[in-house]
């Protein structure tokens, strides 16, 4: 997959930072902070350049949040664009408290059907702490 393809894709304009943020995501397995993918594009990125983007990204579903606190998000590729956008906000995600690997766990769904009455869900950010299965020899 190319950054210009994917852009292409989602009907996005062509700019060299968007390419950049892109490439930046498929050549890195792991998700990313916004600051881990300042380290990867060129120096002229201002924050607000960088956040715009990163929002539009996301809205368009081509990235996905992860809320680890309030201090840090996580921004990770979606990869399966098969994989409705909703099916990518009702998952749960994996950090390992030990070598820090942050994962999506697609199968691992979270399904909420006892909400009060009146009350819908549109969104879910659920994450586990845990030790993962490297750690865990
Ligand atoms: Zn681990
Ligand atoms: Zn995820």
């Amino acid at each position: 997959m190319q950054p210009t393809v994917l852009l292409k894709d989602f009907k996005l304009n062509h700019t060299k930072i968007r390419e950049e943020i892109l490439a930046a995501f498929l050549t890195q397995s792991e998700p990313l902070s916004a600051s881990e993918i300042k380290e990867l594009i060129s120096k002229n990125c201002d924050r607000v350049t960088l956040y715009r983007n990163l929002k539009i990204f996301t809205d368009k579903g081509i990235l996905h949040q992860i809320f680890i606190n309030n201090q840090e998000t996580k921004y990770v590729l979606v990869t399966n664009q098969s994989q409705t956008k909703k099916h990518y906000h009702d998952h749960i995600h994996f950090k390992c408290v030990k070598c820090e690997l942050l994962k999506c766990l697609t199968d691992q769904r979270i399904i909420i059907d006892d909400l009060p009455d009146g009350f819908k869900m549109t969104d879910a950010n659920f994450i586990v702490f845990g030790i993962c299965k490297n750690c865990n020899k």
